[in-house]
């Protein structure tokens, strides 16, 4: 079953069977400073496709053995995208999926090929990965196959926003020195303000990368966050969260922490200390803090804050 891999469990999206599209080795459009598998030249096609029949076989066979899968992901040694009977396999998933969700896990590149496109709008679920928004950075960190732009990609995830029904997630993998200055983080703002997205997962490094590059530490994360606009959807994703050191936080700066960038309880643990903890909790039980819940993420927020959203959201409708 070289295919089909887990389940693994994912906070974010579940239990999940993953099944690789290119199984037979890395194959990629983007050849990124940070990827977990080896250095290798980006491709726009695929050499060595998987057949269908295989996949499909591994993934029924799968699902008999582990019934209760949140979530079936399509990922790759390489981009999923580039798979060339993708949409006969999504389809195919469809009619024996039952429940289950699917998710794909992509890097964006091949967004702008209609037929790719197409077929990701029925998917349940879509990560796309947009680590810099300016064409040199861009360049820098994905090392994309010559003639893939950012500005394409950009509008492409646009347009692809306003038009999926799904869950969609943003994903921005920060690299120390090359994408994480005010500058990138100002155009990413920028193009994440038209991305009508369901979450923004910022993480970084957290498995040896392909070549010498390095993550930064959880505060770093943190600071980057806060230089995101507080109306987008921020949620840091990290490993190292244990390396951070707690602080002690007065209850009106709870309060503004929270009103900048709403917090999940990691987060809270990490950067509060334990006075400062008491007095979050104190300030949840008068309600004062409340939580709101995105795609089984808990963030906590302040209620007035909340509140603000909620007749914003009432306006709109
Ligand atoms: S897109 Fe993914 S697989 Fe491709 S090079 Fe980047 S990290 Fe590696």
């Amino acid at each position: 079953m070289s295919t089909i891999f887990g389940p693994v469990h994912s906070r974010r999206f579940g239990v999940s069977l993953g099944i690789d599209l290119s199984s037979s080795g890395k194959q990629c459009n983007f050849d990124c400073l940070y990827c977990e598998l080896a250095p290798m030249q980006a491709v726009m096609h695929q050499q060595m496709v998987t057949p269908i029949n295989e996949m499909i076989q591994d993934l029924k066979e799968a699902l008999l053995n582990h019934p209760a899968i949140d979530v079936i992901t399509l990922t790759a040694n390489g981009e999923p995208t580039m798979y060339p009977y993708l949409d006969q396999l999504v389809d195919a998933i469809e009619c024996f999926k039952g429940s289950t969700k699917t998710l794909i896990l992509s890097n964006s590149a091949s967004l702008s090929d209609e037929h790719v496109f197409t077929t990701l709008l029925k998917l349940d679920q879509v990560k796309l990965s947009l680590d810099a928004a300016t064409a040199e950075t861009f360049k820098k960190i994905d090392r994309p196959a010559e003639g893939i732009e950012i500005s394409t990609i950009i509008n492409a995830i646009q347009r692809f926003s306003h038009l999926y029904h799904g869950k969609l997630f943003i994903e921005i993998l920060f690299v120390r020195g090359v994408n994480d200055t005010l500058e990138e983080v100002t155009a990413l703002n920028r193009a994440l303000f038209d991305i009508q997205c369901e979450r923004i997962d910022i993480g970084t490094i957290d498995r040896p990368p392909a070549y010498p590059v390095q993550g930064l530490e959880f505060y770093e994360l943190y600071t980057l966050s806060q230089q995101f606009d507080p109306s987008l959807p921020i949620h840091i994703v990290s490993r190292t969260h244990a390396s951070a050191t707690p602080s002690r936080y007065t209850r009106n700066e709870i309060l503004s922490t929270l009103d900048k960038r709403p917090l999940t309880m990691d987060d809270i643990d990490t950067l509060f200390d334990t006075t400062s903890k008491n007095e979050f909790q104190k300030l949840l039980d008068e309600g004062k803090i409340t939580s709101v819940e995105r795609s089984n993420i808990i963030f906590y927020l302040p209620f007035k804050n909340f509140e603000r959203k909620r007749s914003k959201r009432a306006l709109k409708s």
